[in-house]
Formats: C-alpha cells, sequence, structure tokens
C-alpha cells in the first residue's frame, strides 16, 4: 500500500464559481480539466474571517466562534473588528485590532474545543504547514520577527506575512504593493521553498489578493488578478518540476472561502439605540428585544433574510414575511443560518444584505460600483471546490477539514 500523498490546499480568497469555471489562464485550466469539480456553499456571514475559521476547524461559527468581521466581545465588552478597511481598523483601534486580528483571533476568540486541521493531523505525527491564512492555530509556539510582538502557536512550518516565519527562506517583505499582489508573491516564494524541500504533508496555500481586486473592480472585472493567482499557483508546481510531476507528489484541493457580487447602493443599517456591527453584506444587531429589532427591519430595503431566536426556535422574516422556508432560496440556508445564530459571540438578530447592497462599515467605508460579500444570497455564498487525487469535493467549506484528515487516516488504517 502506497503511503498517501501530501496535501495542497489552495485557498484563493473571493474566486466566483463562474469565474474559475471560465478561466482562460494556464494553470487553473489545468488544475480544473485534471480534478473533481462541483460549487460548493461557503458559511454565513460569508466574510473571510469567518469563513477561513470554517475550512480549518471543519464547522460553522457555531463550533468555531469567530462570528464576522466586527462584533461585540461580550467578555470584554468591547468591539473586535478584524480589518472590513484601514478606516475601520482605526476607528476601532489600530493596535488593538491588529492585535485582534494577528494574535487574538486564534489565540482568544477562536473555541479552544475546535480542533484545527492543523491540530488533528500533527496529532497524527504528520506536518503541517500554512502560508498567510488568518485561522492557523497549531501546537508549535513561533516568535514574531518585530520585537514587541506577541508569539503565537501555528503549525509546524508557518508563514504569515513576513510577520511570523518558522524557517528562513529569503522572501522578501509581504505588505508592499497590495494592488499589485505583493502578498500572492511572498506566498510564492515560500511556497517554492517548501516546494522543494519536500518539507510537509499538509500545506494551506492561501492568496488573498484576488479578493482585493474583486473588492475594487466587481467580481467580473478581475482578469489581471486571476492571471496573477494562476501565476502563483504555477509557481508551487514549477517547483515540483512542473504541472504533471506536482500532482504525482501531491493531492490538490482547491476552493476559495466565499463568492462575491456587485455592490450598487449602500446604508448603514439603523437599529436604534441597540449596537449594529455590519461590514460589506452582514450586520448583527446586540439586542435584548430581537423581535421589535426584526419587525423594524422589515421596510428597509437594504435588509434581505433577518434572523433570530425565540422560544429556542430559529424565526427567519424578510420584508414582514416570517417563514424559515425563505431559506430554501439560497445555498445550505437551514444550516448556515442556524449555526450563526447558535454561535455565543454573534448578536442576537442577524442581517443578510438584499442584492446589490452593502452595509458601511464603522468608519463609513464601503465598496458601492465594485464587490462585496457576507450575506446568504448566491453570489456571496458559492464556491469553487476542486479537488485532485482526494475523492468527490465537499459540498461545504466546512467539508474540507474532513476530506484531508480522513484521506490521511483511511489510509494509515488500510497499512495498519
Ligand atoms: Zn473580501
Amino acid at each position: 500500500m502506497a503511503e498517501p500523498k501530501p496535501v495542497v490546499l489552495i485557498v484563493i480568497d473571493g474566486l466566483t464559481p463562474s469565474v474559475f469555471e471560465t478561466a482562460d489562464t494556464p494553470t487553473l485550466r489545468f488544475l480544473l480539466e485534471q480534478g473533481t469539480y462541483a460549487r460548493a456553499a461557503s458559511t454565513f456571514p460569508s466574510v473571510t474571517p469567518v469563513c477561513l475559521a470554517s475550512i480549518a476547524t471543519g464547522g460553522h461559527p457555531d463550533v468555531h466562534h469567530i462570528p464576522h468581521l466586527i462584533w461585540w466581545y461580550r467578555d470584554e465588552q468591547r468591539i473586535v473588528e478584524y480589518g472590513s478597511s484601514f478606516g475601520a481598523l482605526r476607528a476601532a483601534g489600530f493596535a488593538r485590532s491588529l492585535r485582534d486580528t494577528i494574535v487574538d483571533l486564534n489565540a482568544r476568540h477562536l473555541n479552544r474545543d475546535a480542533e484545527t486541521v492543523y491540530e488533528a493531523l500533527e496529532d497524527d505525527g504528520l506536518t503541517a504547514g500554512a502560508i498567510n491564512i488568518t485561522c492557523y492555530r497549531g501546537r508549535h509556539r513561533h516568535i514574531a520577527t518585530i520585537p514587541g510582538v506577541p508569539a503565537v502557536n501555528g503549525p509546524k512550518r508557518f508563514f504569515f506575512y513576513s510577520l511570523y516565519e518558522s524557517d528562513r527562506t529569503g522572501a522578501p517583505i509581504a505588505v508592499r504593493n497590495r494592488a499589485l499582489g505583493s502578498i500572492d508573491s511572498y506566498a510564492a516564494w515560500v511556497g517554492r521553498w517548501l516546494v522543494t524541500r519536500d518539507g510537509f504533508d499538509f500545506l494551506v496555500y492561501y492568496l488573498p489578493d484576488y479578493d482585493f481586486a474583486s473588492h475594487a473592480y466587481g467580481p467580473e472585472g478581475t482578469q489581471e488578478a486571476l492571471r496573477r493567482s494562476d501565476a502563483s499557483v504555477a509557481a508551487l508546481m514549477d517547483a515540483a518540476g512542473g504541472a504533471d510531476a506536482f500532482l504525482d507528489r501531491y493531492a490538490v484541493i482547491l476552493c476559495s472561502d466565499h463568492g462575491q457580487s456587485n455592490v450598487q447602493r449602500i446604508a448603514r443599517l439603523d437599529a436604534g439605540d441597540d449596537l449594529v456591527t455590519a461590514s460589506n453584506r452582514a450586520a448583527m444587531v446586540y439586542t435584548d428585544t430581537p423581535r421589535a429589532v426584526a419587525e423594524a427591519l422589515d421596510g428597509d430595503p437594504a435588509a434581505g433574510i433577518v434572523l433570530f431566536q425565540e422560544d429556542g426556535r430559529m424565526v427567519v422574516r424578510r420584508d414582514g414575511d416570517e417563514d424559515v422556508a425563505l431559506l430554501d432560496a439560497v445555498p445550505d440556508g437551514h444550516a448556515r443560518a442556524a449555526a450563526a445564530l447558535q454561535n455565543p459571540n454573534a448578536g442576537t438578530v442577524l442581517v443578510s444584505a438584499s442584492p446589490g447592497w452593502e452595509f458601511v462599515d464603522l468608519a463609513g467605508r464601503n465598496h458601492l460600483g465594485g464587490g462585496s460579500h457576507g450575506s446568504l444570497e448566491q453570489g456571496d455564498s458559492e464556491v469553487p471546490m476542486l479537488t485532485i487525487g482526494l475523492g468527490p469535493p465537499p459540498a461545504s467549506i466546512t467539508g474540507v477539514k474532513h476530506v484531508i484528515v480522513d484521506h490521511f487516516r483511511e489510509k494509515a488504517s488500510l497499512t495498519a
């Protein structure tokens, strides 16, 4: 019985299924032709910190407890903001927000009882690696490259925007010119280094720059960014000696974390005196009177599906209609809505934006004329999901961890 192949998980942030399916860039096209492909569902809110936590832990927010890009931290009675925009980071306190995003998301906010894919594999004696993914919690302590920044626990091979580097690769600094894809270039450098040395059983190769372009130009205006994502994936393959040699050596799973949709209108969600945490196309209200807040949103054109709990059951409203069957119209609606509500860090009313609408963030920033995501609607919620050498692709991003862990455990039990 052959040893199970090492696995590379490629996450292209914000890549929509339709763009992936019609990609004419050579590397992504090659992978699509070699693999088993289907569209899969994201989680809710469909924003990156929540989605990456779902990919890493194999659960929705009821499992991992990361509720949104911005949320009210009841234990500490304060706002947590993971970077909706530069202005929002500054409005929430720049140093505090950077620490929340880089360190405390993993060290404090991520549920200790939720096992990450890195923890699962390394507890099985395998070597896990992560490049730039914001949900990285593992068993190995890593000291920051900048004095004064706290140490964190990541997988054995761990590279995070030049700030944590488990190995000296000679990669240039990550955050020099975001618009020209410098973060993905950093990932490519590190990825090449790791593949050349065969330095892992499992590697997450996370490419965030595509989402940045899609926010600016909308989900159909991203051809240039797609070419750069393609080149970043090609760099990994070249390090293995080319595309065929790469697939001889590795099993692959490629997906995005969420989709994107076009923003035509913006609004500031108003819930009277109750605290609103809004960003992109999702908002949460922290209120003791959820029904009154939800009913007051009936006439708000920006509010699409509105969720709250009452007497232990989920209530779903849209424009005055109240019916859980409203969730039949969106991908994996019932599971995603219920899990979002059952997160102890979530607001008591959750608002999925109407198609075309975006909620401005803490600093009033928005993506009017560009793209956004976060809602339960299809455009934000569907992702491409491709597997090569791993069986059928999972129907949800919450299935990614299980596919990877099972790949190693099934092979191990067959050889035992
Ligand atoms: Zn985004």
